[in-house]
């Protein structure tokens, strides 16, 4: 069962819902939420329109046990399941109404090296992720994510903004830097923050525009057999043409296509996942 944290202004505005640690091991997210609700319940701050849910922890057993997922992976079956046949399936069944309720979703995640970058996904972009996407904190947003999906075939891709598009609702995931660091709760509440101010659910100065380079996903590496890539990458790390990017044991290497920047790169990667992603900045 999860829980959730319901404020309504009884005025009329905007109905947002706040998710954080869908996956169990990211906790940027939840506590900055705890933070939150503790400021609203002692009166710190308070909501002059609309309606906020916040439900800090999505995957309960996950969080307990500090694990990303119990049986398989959250964001991937964001979907009503008639039959749960997995306990993130029946978590899902909680979530996806809440999902369809509220206009508007941001999504908390973190990831998992110090260092990370934080970034958006705007994977269905509509006004109110612009305008959401516009208040973060971030200097990059990641787009084109369900293209690719249906341009490789596929894995099955039910992720909270998939779950959101499907109802006619707006979703946006943030990716707040790594998770056991300070400034990723910071940035979380801030993002929290904002994104109350910019739909005009609290009292506060509407936040300063930061420049953010948008990026076009454009394809996925498969990693077909054993290999290595051919350095440390970190994610958001610029790539130029010809660059050897990954070299296979059996001597084939892979190279940069085009100017461009590695994304998601995964240094474990095993055989026949994805090894890495590519992208350019949209023009
Ligand atoms: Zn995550």
């Amino acid at each position: 069962m999860i829980t959730k944290f319901e404020f309504d202004s009884d005025v009329d505005g905007l109905n947002l819902l706040i998710l954080a640690a869908v996956h169990g091991n990211e906790t940027a997210g939840t506590n900055a939420c705890y933070k939150l609700i503790q400021e609203f319940e002692n009166g710190a701050i308070k909501l002059k329109k609309g309606k906020l849910t916040l439900v800090p922890v999505c995957n309960p057993q996950a969080y307990e046990k500090d694990v990303r997922s119990i049986d398989e992976n959250l964001n991937r079956v964001m979907i009503m399941h008639e039959n749960p046949c997995s306990y993130e399936q029946s978590l899902a069944n909680e979530i996806c109404p809440l999902i369809q309720s509220h206009r508007v979703v941001l999504d908390l995640h973190s990831t998992h090296c110090v260092g990370d970058v934080p970034f958006a996904f705007c994977d269905y972009p509509d006004q109110y992720n612009k305008k959401l996407i516009d208040a973060l904190n971030v200097g990059f947003v990641l787009e084109g994510w369900p293209d690719i999906y249906s341009k490789q075939d596929a894995i099955q891709d039910f992720s909270t903004e998939h779950c959101a598009h499907m109802y006619g609702n707006t979703a946006t995931t943030l990716e707040c830097g790594y998770h056991k660091a300070p400034e990723a709760i910071l940035l979380a509440y801030q993002a929290i923050i904002n994104t109350l101010a910019v739909f005009d659910m609290i009292e506060a100065s509407t936040p300063d525009k930061r420049e953010k380079e948008h990026i076009q996903m454009d394809s996925y590496i498969l990693k077909t057999k054993e290999g290595q890539l051919s350095r440390n990458y970190k994610h958001l790390d610029p790539v130029a043409k010809g660059e050897e990017i990954a070299r296979y044991d059996d001597g084939e290497c892979l190279y940069a296509p085009y100017d461009g920047y590695i994304l998601l790169p995964n240094l474990q990667a095993p055989v026949n996942t994805e090894w890495y992603y590519l992208g350019r900045v949209k023009n």
